[in-house]
């Protein structure tokens, strides 16, 4: 332990992998004492959105399954090689993970289905000249030019893009829609440019041998734990206190645990690290008879940010990202099993074994579904008896083709009857059902907060400029170049507040240039001409 940190303390707001990151820089890169660490996180667990629970008679749950990528996630990939396997004794996480992968390889062969259950050939982009030229100039257009802008808006001219295979594929493989934000859509195409050429087959995906939370998340906390530092559940902050005057200096954060209320003072040198908003926030779960709720009402991220956005310069403006619901929200389902009927099936019909296909999805569907295979098990507890799989509607307001209901109305049950009709399995429907031990769907209505249409300044620095001690690490802060609704944008902006605030001169992994790479651009443009 560094003398120098002996009286200071660094509070975490949240209690994701951001913070869980930021943990693990201090400890490893500065020498940081880990009882002087502090996470406070507001739900009853630790994780955020990395999450993955259930047994095998209730059924499973995770609410989204993270496609990683091993040429783009550099801080992920670095930060995990110093992470212990919790399941293989002298091997790394990142270790663990890319020889799960590399056993265990993605080559979908099913991407897009359409209405009359036939598997499409995708080899082609769809694109013609004036989709061609309009991607040409947004991925040269200056990011400045583009504050407020969907991806509808600059293809207004050519509506014929969101008919293309390109635009099905890309959009729910990273959950865009035609009003998110041009921006991200552009830095997806900037750094996602080597995926460009593969996207008909995801190859080059990156998977974690179960959930995240198992596979990711207990083993950074472990690694904490083992250097004790403090965690805190079911411990909301609900607002920070600054110092008067110019500057950014936070001096007490305000909580609340159990429904008591309760002041931390920040002394001088302490340290606050906020997780400014969460892309879970207000989850809500139902099961095979219960739809979930869509509760829109005070995120707890959102709220904390808005309050301490008023109160100084240079913090952000939340509005953009929590302040729409309608257009923020998806749905995703996990689907448990007795046996395997089920997955066989989809595994005849898709010509991938479980693990090895990618999004499957129901382009013509009116929910616009998409269903993932998982390699078996996916939950450490899971028997081998028991089989799951996970899949997402993004427009949860539209009526079913076949369930006459919204799909955020409908139950476990129902979701799946609709699945079942997309595949055409109608005649196996009695065997499936008799095998279903439970669907959650799961309502997120800010789960793609981050992507909504805003300007550059809505986006705090991670260390906003005249701050002393606070930070914010999050998918709602602004690093250049890189891109949202990753693990590695949290942990690049925990690794940037750590080293920042402690000053320390140490070199953070530089987003990879595939775009300035002339193979990967002559591939790229011939996969528009595909
Ligand atoms: C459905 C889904 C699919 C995804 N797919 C991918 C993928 O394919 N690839 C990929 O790389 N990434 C993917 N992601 C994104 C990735 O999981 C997130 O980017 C990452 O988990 C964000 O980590 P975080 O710590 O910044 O935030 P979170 O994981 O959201 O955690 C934030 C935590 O802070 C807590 N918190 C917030 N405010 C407060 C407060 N005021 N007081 C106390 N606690 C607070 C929250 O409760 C939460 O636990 C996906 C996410 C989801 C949900």
């Amino acid at each position: 332990m560094k003398k120098e940190y002996e009286n200071k303390q660094v509070y975490f707001v949240g209690g994701g992998l951001a913070s869980l990151a930021g943990a693990a820089y201090l400890v490893r890169d500065c020498g940081f004492p880990g009882g002087n660490i502090h996470i406070l996180e507001g739900m009853h667990i630790l994780g955020g959105s990395n999450d993955g629970a259930g047994n095998a008679a209730d059924g499973f749950i995770c609410r989204g399954g993270r496609m990683l990528n091993e040429e783009t996630y550099e801080n992920t990939w670095e930060l995990l090689s110093s992470i212990p396997s919790l399941d293989h004794e002298g091997m790394s996480v990142c270790d663990e993970i890319l020889a799960f992968d590399h056993d265990h390889p993605t080559h979908a062969n099913a991407r897009l289905i359409n209405k009359d259950g036939e598997v499409l050939d995708v080899t082609s982009m769809g694109f013609n000249n004036e989709d061609r030229i309009a991607l040409g100039k947004l991925m040269i257009a200056p990011e400045e030019k583009l504050d407020n802008l969907r991806i509808c808006d600059w293809f207004a001219k050519t509506p014929h893009f969101f008919e293309t295979n390109f635009w099905y594929m890309w959009q729910t493989t990273f959950a865009f829609q035609k009003w998110s934000s041009l921006f991200e859509f552009k830095r997806y195409m900037n750094r996602m440019i080597f995926e460009f050429s593969r996207i008909q087959t995801l190859e080059g995906v990156t998977r974690t041998p179960y959930n995240q939370y198992e596979s990711i998340i207990l083993p950074i906390k472990a690694y904490l734990d083992g250097f004790g530092v403090d965690f805190s559940l079911k411990y909301t902050v609900t607002d920070l206190d600054f110092e008067d005057g110019d500057g950014i200096t936070a001096t007490a954060i305000h909580y609340e645990e159990n429904g008591k209320k309760g002041v931390v003072q920040l002394n001088k040198g302490d340290l606050c690290i906020v997780t400014n908003g969460c892309m879970t926030d207000n989850a809500t779960l139902g099961d095979l008879h219960t739809a979930p709720k869509m509760v829109v009402d005070r995120p707890m991220s959102g709220e904390l940010w808005s309050k301490i956005a008023a109160k100084k310069e240079g913090l952000g403006n939340p509005k953009p990202f929590f302040g729409n619901a309608e257009l923020s929200n998806w749905e995703s389902f996990t689907v448990t099993c007795k046996g395997n009927k089920f997955l066989k099936l989809i595994e005849k019909y898709s010509r991938n074994k479980p693990g090895s296909g990618a999004l499957m999805t129901f382009k013509d569907s009116s929910w616009l579904m998409s269903i993932v295979v998982a390699a078996q098990p996916h939950f450490k507890n899971q028997p081998e008896d028991t089989t799951i799989f996970w899949g997402y509607g993004l427009y949860t307001d539209k009526i079913g083709d076949y369930v006459k209901k919204p799909m955020r109305e409908c139950t476990g049950e129902e979701i799946l009857t609709e699945l079942i009709h997309q595949l055409h399995f109608e005649e196996h429907y009695d065997e499936i059902m008799d095998s279903i031990v439970n669907v959650i769907p799961c309502m997120m209505p800010y789960i793609v907060s981050m992507f909504q249409p805003r300007a550059m300044s809505d986006r705090p620095k991670v260390v906003p400029e005249g701050s002393t001690n606070l930070a914010f690490i999050s998918q709602f802060v602004e690093i250049p170049e890189d891109m949202v609704f990753t693990e590695e944008y949290s942990i690049r902006a925990a690794r940037m507040a750590v080293y920042t605030l402690l000053g320390l001169d140490k070199k953070i992994c530089p987003v990879t240039p595939h775009r300035y790479d002339v193979r990967t651009l002559l591939r790229a443009l011939n996969t528009s001409f595909r």
